[in-house]
């Protein structure tokens, strides 16, 4: 018998070779195995006939071999197989209901399979296959139907007859993403875990208690099991295939429940810890509204508001600031740096780039030091000397707000006494990794050092560890947790953001400063360069600078792309030579990098050649022209925020996205809703619906669970319930002690093992 979590090389068909495979796929148990669910389903029950098939529409049919041909076209070679129905005795003769939309009964189809020589040798006539794809027409008008590149499977030894004890034919059948560049097919799985099912233990443990299981109307675990890989003859194809079913739907509310319950621990333990409840009087009040340098809008006010109400609290604030790119986030952070201040303590704001960190340092001692406030910047580029002085100030309590990169905290700085951390543009981060990020920076080393035998280190933001510590102090009663504020600029769906950050409340600034004129976006095809330019050196002499963004830095990188460094030289010397040209890219040295950029805020450079480094954060108002090269190249989120970076100022600013002429019909849905839209929200439901929620999260990157059967988009109502069941789990009265306690033991190995965080609960 297979139990859960007996390892996958004990199930038949797999040793201990395959095992390793799997194992770097996540597959390392008889669990992980069964999670790992069809894409598709075949309806290989009611095979359709040839003559059943409509221009248009996706089909699988069973058919069978008749013949094949090589032709070499313009286009290369190209793989011609001719299939027809199959020819056996026993398949049910079904009348062709509907005669061919054009007359004769078609009983035979082409596929054709593009550069497909490497097929020549593997059909022969009288093959029966499975084959899936668009059913397309060579020409309107045609009877002739063909399927394009299709899927296809060859049933070995498989007949129309053999179908009653067959994995491959004569049921609803499961396909499977392969694995190994292929050499793991979808058949291989569908024999594995048909096997690895058939042996499962009759107790399959299930830690969701009954009375939510009863609520939910949960099918039992086994069952869902079974029917997520095997469904039931009488299943509906098209629930299957939106993961609607009763199996499917158990399975995936099983994975948000835990999620979610993992979240609501979180949240209530983080709720329960000491806090710094900041005095906010008349005189810090003043202290605040003495540091801003313009009115701040109705939205920056409201936010600051929540901000405030929650620094007041004695629990430690842990807050998400959303803010569509310019909408002045960084303000509303100086004043809650402020209220820290004026309360004795230091905060530190923490940015994911240097230069981006640089520019928040000038801005904010512009801002601060007339009102006699000492702000430190301190970066993985200062020398030795440099740092040790930094860090001395910071660890007597001289320096009240800090300024970093992550890497700050990575530095083992000691605070004095830390009361406030901001972290900006968290957008590139996900729900776990921030919380791996604000664990690390607050944690004490003890817990430091057991949390982290069991989690995965090689996930952490940054691959380092960093440590924000407060110096021990004697006068300190208790320790109390600094308060966290996170800044982002991705606008996202409200039950989205729930859960990416279910354990932060959120504030929205849903308004941008007043006096900014409109973006004008328009796509130029590459060869109207010279126009453009032309265009850039206009807008110089009207006296506004400009950034010119190239997808690479290098041009060995990719061959055809231009690249920063040499369309700098070029620029310089041959296309606008009259003109200050800088340039600045990831890979220049920390001080390059910050003389490029001052050198852009000092208005000594025209023209900014950069790379997307500048896509975080920077903020030259008078810039007014962003042209980026090879637009087609960059995401939706990265134009945006590229485009963030002009419409800064009251002058009229215009973004040109200069694209080639071979553009993916994705390039072009992007390219239009740059066109149509400067609104972040509409952006980003375009970006989520174009990349899935995996891509736009940047799943792996970002630290985002990896959902094994739930899609955050689709399965969007069902997240809200098990947000709300997960509640109900720790406070609900219908939930015996003995299950809860079972959940939370689940949840601790389940969320260990998934996400390596060990202390939730
Ligand atoms: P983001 O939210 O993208 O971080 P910033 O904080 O960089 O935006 O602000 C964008 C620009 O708008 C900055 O130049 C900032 O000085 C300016 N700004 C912010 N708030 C206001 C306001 N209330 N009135 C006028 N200008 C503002
Ligand atoms: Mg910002």
């Amino acid at each position: 018998m297979l139990e859960l979590n007996t390892p996958v090389q004990y199930v038949k068909g797999i040793g201990p070779k395959l095992a390793e495979v799997l194992a770097t796929k996540g597959i390392s148990t008889v669990e992980d195995l069964l999670y790992y669910l069809p894409f598709r389903y075949e309806d290989r029950l009611n095979p359709r006939r040839i003559s059943e098939l409509r221009p248009g529409e996706m089909a699988s049919i069973i058919a069978e071999v008749r013949g094949s041909a090589l032709l070499r076209t313009r286009r290369g070679p190209l793989f011609e197989l001719t299939v027809g129905d199959p020819t056996a005795p026993s398949l049910p003769e079904r009348p062709s209901s509907q005669p061919g939309m054009f007359g004769a009964v078609r009983s035979s189809l082409k596929c054709i399979w593009f550069h497909g020589a490497y097929l020549q040798d593997r059909f022969q006539p009288g093959q029966l296959l499975a084959l899936y794809g668009k059913v397309e027409t060579p020409k309107a008008g045609r009877a002739r139907l063909e399927l394009i590149n299709p899927q296809f499977e060859i049933l070995h030894g498989e007949t129309p007859d053999s179908a009653a004890d067959s994995l491959e034919i004569g049921r609803i059948v499961p396909v499977y993403g392969s694995m190994a560049d292929g050499k793991i097919t979808s058949r291989w799985f569908r024999r594995v875990i048909h096997g690895a099912l058939e042996n499962l233990t009759p107790d399959v443990p299930d830690a969701i208690p009954a009375a939510i299981r009863k609520r939910m109307r949960l099918a039992p675990r086994r069952e869902a099991f079974w029917q997520a890989h095997w469904p039931p003859e009488n299943a509906s194809l098209a629930e299957l295939q939106m993961a609607r079913t009763p199996a499917q739907v158990r399975l995936i509310f099983e994975e948000l429940f835990f999620l979610e319950l993992g979240l609501e621990l979180k949240r209530r333990k983080m709720r329960a810890l000491p806090g710094i409840a900041f005095k906010i009087d008349k005189r810090v009040r003043e202290a605040v509204k003495r540091i801003l340098p313009f009115h701040p809008t109705a939205a920056q006010k409201k936010v600051l508001k929540e901000i405030a109400g929650d620094m007041r609290q004695p629990v430690p604030m842990r807050r998400l600031l959303q803010g569509d790119v310019g909408s002045g986030k960084t303000i509303v952070a100086l004043e809650a740096a402020i209220i820290a201040i004026e309360n004795g303590h230091q905060a530190a704001l923490m940015a994911p780039t240097e230069i981006l960190a640089t520019q928040h340092y000038l801005s904010a001692r512009r801002i601060l030091e007339p009102c006699g406030y000492r702000v430190a910047l301190l970066t993985g580029s200062l020398d030795q000397q440099q740092k040790r002085d930094t860090r001395r100030h910071i660890a007597q309590g001289n320096a009240q707000l800090v300024i970093g990169t992550h890497a700050l905290i990575e530095e083992k700085v000691e605070f004095g006494n830390l009361g406030l951390v901001i972290v900006d543009e968290q957008h590139r981060f996900g729900v776990m990794q921030r919380m791996k990020l604000m664990k690390k920076a607050l944690a004490d080393e003890e817990e430091e050092s057991s949390a982290n035998q069991s989690s995965d280190k090689k996930s952490s933001v940054t691959g380092e560890t960093p440590v924000l510590r407060k110096a021990p102090r004697s006068d300190e009663k208790e320790d109390l947790q600094p308060d966290v504020l996170v800044m982002t600029a991705t606008p996202i769906p409200r039950t989205l953001a729930l859960t990416l950050y279910g354990d932060l409340d959120v504030s929205v600034l849903d308004e941008l400063p007043p006096g900014r004129s409109p973006i004008v976006t328009r796509r130029v095809s590459d060869e109207r360069a010279a126009e453009v330019f032309g265009f850039v050196r206009k807008q110089v002499v009207a006296g506004h600078q400009a950034y010119v963004v190239y997808p690479v830095i290098e041009e060995n990188e990719e061959r055809e792309l231009k690249a920063a460094t040499r369309m700098y030289d070029e620029i310089r010397k041959k296309v606008l030579p009259d003109l200050r040209i800088g340039l600045l890219h990831g890979r220049l040295a920390s001080d390059d990098k910050e003389i490029a950029m001052r050198r852009f805020q000092r208005g000594e450079i025209d023209v900014l050649v950069a790379t997307t480094v500048i896509e975080v954060g920077v903020d030259v108002s008078n810039a007014t022209i962003m042209v980026v090269e090879h637009a087609e190249r960059f995401g939706l989120a990265q134009l945006h925020q590229l485009r963030g970076r002009i419409g800064r100022g009251a002058a009229k600013s215009y973004c040109v996205l200069m694209t080639g002429n071979k553009i993916s019909p994705e390039g072009e849905l992007r390219l239009d809703t740059m066109v149509r839209t400067t609104d972040g929200f509409e952006i980003a439901e375009t970006d989520l619906q174009l990349r899935g929620p995996g891509e736009f999260f940047g799943t792996r990157q970002a630290g985002l669970p990896a959902f094994r059967v739930a899609n955050l988009i689709r399965d969007r109502e069902l997240l809200e319930v098990a947000r709300r069941e997960a509640a109900a789990l720790i406070s609900g009265d219908d939930v015996t002690e003995a299950e809860r306690s079972r959940a939370l033991v689940h949840l601790r190995s389940h969320w260990q093992r998934r996400y390596g965080l060990v202390e939730v609960g």
